[in-house]
């Protein structure tokens, strides 16, 4: 555990240090659960959601994107059942007067006998060498079994209560399981409390006729009330979805964990639209896709996993979370929900219009069914920099820290260096950028030693480095170095683009799906 939370405090100070996430409005001492993204930050948000899009838009063809606006009709909110069920339950402390999401401490709880298995298992491993099989083990080895059965029974009984809103049960279990304040250490709990997340804002010149509006708490919905107009614009036929990114806000209890729980952030969802009872199927088919475009990103196998609700959100007959790997165990990423005709048909009782679509095989009007999958895209950025960041010791003893993006992903693909900063090797090195800037994302450097270069590209998980020496200019012939192989090959200048375009392309990764 305090190495995970080691892990996790250099992946912090590591967005820091390089450029990819600075605090919000810092020099007024920041505000909480609010992030910037820096000049890399920035760009690798865009490669990942591009990934995104184009997995989804460009190779779907049954699938189109649109960008709804982040204010909308206050009504909108009440037919979706946000106003009245868009509650987290809290909890205070009366010791430390800290404030927790109640469901989260229970997790919380239950994450740490997860990690009492995972110890079991790495010792097991550990002991058994090549033999040991972990499935076996974990299906026969007393203690993990016990443990296992004590996490399932707890998130059951958390399910249940949170269904049925026994608020008290919560309560009740949160002092059986004798759960303190990670703050004061007491035990002295208020009782648990529903809590709205949206933000509420105005909207209008003058107080009186000004009007209530919120921040969208979700992207969703600008897709439902856009359902007709792209279908008809469109002309598309069922199934058929629509995606679209941008910008949620909710108001979170605890916003701890940096980019993983923040106050504003975007989100990148598409709503697909099918015939009832087909939902099943497309559930299933929509799970498996997306496991496989985060798998494409050779993150490891063994980082994700799927996590089946027990307690389904007000719109779903079925809800799955994909679960990676963070520094601080295993979390939710993104979600797959059958959300039924619940939306539509919501959004129809309320405006008085109908929102159908004509089925000329089965002849019929009907509201569609809805699958959608919903990824929050700076946790998406946090699995994809905690995951990169290595730091290995090298055969010389010294330490490197490297960031192993997956190099479709990385904010610079290439960056040119002159050996020295005289002879022509600048000039040289400087043309290589102007042929290569077209294709690549292309960085020049030539301050400091080139060991010290190589060292702070290494950090900013550029995969390949270009380096310009006297030869090159005899020869027309650089050097090109791996980012994690270190190695170094002597190639044509002439060849570069070619050599490096077809390993960094956002096509290498498409091409996987
Ligand atoms: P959680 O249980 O973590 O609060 P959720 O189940 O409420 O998340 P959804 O409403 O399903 O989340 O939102 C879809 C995705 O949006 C999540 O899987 C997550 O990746 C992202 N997301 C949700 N809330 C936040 C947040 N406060 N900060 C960053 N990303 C978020």
């Amino acid at each position: 555990m305090a190495q995970q939370a080691d892990q996790f405090k250099k992946v912090i100070s590591h967005a820091k240090e390089y450029g990819f996430v600075f605090p919000s409005s810092e020099i007024y001492d920041g505000l909480s659960a609010v992030y910037d993204y820096g000049q890399n930050g920035a760009a690798l948000k865009k490669n990942i959601r591009d990934y995104w899009w184009k997995a989804m838009v460009q190779l779907n063809e049954n699938i189109v994107g649109i960008d709804s606006a982040i204010f909308m009709h206050p009504t909108i909110w009440k037919a979706s059942g946000h106003v009245d069920a868009f509650n987290d339950p809290l909890i205070d402390n009366k010791v430390s007067k800290k404030r927790y999401r109640a469901d989260v401490l229970v997790e919380d709880y239950v994450a740490k006998i997860e990690a009492k298995i995972e110890k079991e298992v790495a010792k097991a491993a550990k002991r058994f060498g090549e033999a040991f099989d972990e499935v076996q083990f974990k299906s026969t080895n007393p203690r993990v079994l016990e443990y296992q059965k004590k996490a399932d029974t707890i998130l059951k009984r958390l399910g249940q209560s949170l269904e049925k809103e026994d608020l008290s049960d919560v309560k009740a279990l949160i002092e059986e399981l004798e759960i303190s304040c990670p703050e004061s250490g007491s035990r002295d709990w208020t009782e648990v409390k529903q809590f709205n997340l949206m933000f509420g804002t105005k909207l209008g010149a003058s107080a009186e006729s000004a009007m209530d509006l919120y921040l969208r708490p979700e992207t969703a919905q600008g897709i439902f009330v856009n359902f007709l107009n792209v279908q008809k614009t469109g002309r598309m036929k069922l199934p058929f979805g629509i995606a679209q990114t941008g910008k949620a806000f909710r108001n979170e209890i605890v916003a701890r964990q940096f980019i993983f729980r923040m106050r504003e952030f975007e989100q990148m969802e598409m709503q697909f639209f099918i015939p009832p009872g087909t939902q099943k199927e497309w559930y299933a088919h929509w799970k498996e896709n997306r496991l496989k475009w985060h798998l494409a990103l050779g993150m490891g196998a063994n980082n994700y996993r799927f996590h089946d609700h027990e307690k389904l959100a007000h719109y779903a007959d079925a809800a799955a979370d994909i679960e990676f790997r963070f520094p601080f165990g295993f979390k939710e990423l993104e979600g797959i929900h059958s959300r039924t005709d619940f939306d539509l048909a919501s959004h129809e009782k309320y405006t008085g219009k109908k929102l159908q679509y004509f089925d000329p095989e089965r002849n019929e009007n009907y509201v569609p069914y809805v699958v959608e999958t919903s990824i929050g895209l700076d946790r998406m950025f946090l699995a994809v920099l905690s995951h990169a960041l290595t730091e290995e010791t090298l055969d010389d003893g010294t330490l490197r820290t490297v960031l192993k993006l997956p190099p479709a992903l990385a904010p610079t693909k290439v960056a040119v260096l002159p050996l020295v900063k005289k002879d022509g090797l600048p000039e040289y090195a400087r043309k290589i950028v102007a042929d290569l800037k077209w294709n690549l994302e292309t960085a020049y450097d030539e301050k400091d030693a080139v060991g010290r270069r190589y060292r702070r590209q290494d950090a900013l998980g550029t995969p390949y480095c270009v380096t310009v020496d006297h030869q090159s200019l005899e020869d027309q012939t650089v050097t090109l170095r791996e980012r994690d192989s270190m190695q170094q090959e002597r190639v044509a200048v002439d060849d570069l683009k070619k050599l490096i375009v077809d390993k960094v392309a956002l096509i290498s990764l498409l091409k996987k799906l």
